[in-house]
């Protein structure tokens, strides 16, 4: 299936193009139309498959359409360097958009934690940050989460393999009820049953 078919906004498919994809892979055909539809949406999905550009795709298209004012999405995950890879992505994709984009991860380089909290103030559209660094700067109170429409947790096994269950919670409790919540996952073991079953409303579910 051609991305063309999703009928995304312009001047996502010009970013597509500039990225040359062109056929979207199984889980993103799976996957964009129930995001679009705007359900709650658990899917099993390995790295490699194309699962960022599954939610970054759809989350980008509507911002496009509806209008974005301060952090419009979270997206939480376990590692520094995943949260680097998909920001680096969401630019890509958002060449020719006007969308921001952060990164916030943990690390004791002062620069980079004002930098972080800088992003975070002037209110970036798309957040992508692991869970411990986001509560060390939402208690800090100048995180204005009231905005938010969508959060997505990315490889929430290996998030809850490292322990980070309590922050998620923890984090959740900053955001929006109504919102749309996105859950990917390579395996599905009864722990993030658990998750889904707190953090995420009727969802869809898609295995690949
Ligand atoms: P991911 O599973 O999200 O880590 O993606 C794996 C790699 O596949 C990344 O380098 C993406 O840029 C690339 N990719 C994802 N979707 C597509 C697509 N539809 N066409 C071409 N490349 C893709």
């Amino acid at each position: 299936m051609k991305f063309k078919e999703f009928n995304f906004a312009n001047e996502l498919l010009d970013g597509l193009d500039a990225m040359r994809f062109e056929k979207a892979t199984p889980v993103q055909e799976k996957t964009i139309p129930v995001i679009k539809e705007g359900s709650d949406l658990i899917a099993c999905a390995q790295t490699g498959t194309g699962k960022t550009a599954a939610y970054l795709l759809p989350v980008l298209d509507k911002l496009i359409r509806n209008g974005h004012k301060d952090i419009n999405a979270l997206i939480l995950v376990p590692t520094r360097e995943l949260a680097i890879q998909i920001d680096q992505q969401m630019e890509g994709f958002g060449y020719f958009l006007d969308v921001s984009s952060t990164a916030i991860y943990g690390g004791n380089d002062k620069e980079e934690w004002n930098r972080q909290k800088n992003a975070l103030t002037t209110g970036a559209d798309i957040v992508i940050a692991t869970p411990g660094r986001l509560i060390q700067h939402l208690s800090m109170g100048y995180v204005n989460m009231s905005t938010l429409q969508h959060l997505i947790l990315d490889e929430a096994d290996r998030m809850l393999d490292m322990g980070f269950f309590e922050d998620i919670m923890q984090v959740v409790t900053h955001l929006p009820k109504e919102r749309q919540t996105l859950m990917f996952s390579a395996t599905m073991p009864p722990k993030i049953r658990e998750l889904a079953k707190n953090i995420l409303h009727d969802p869809e579910e898609v295995n690949i």
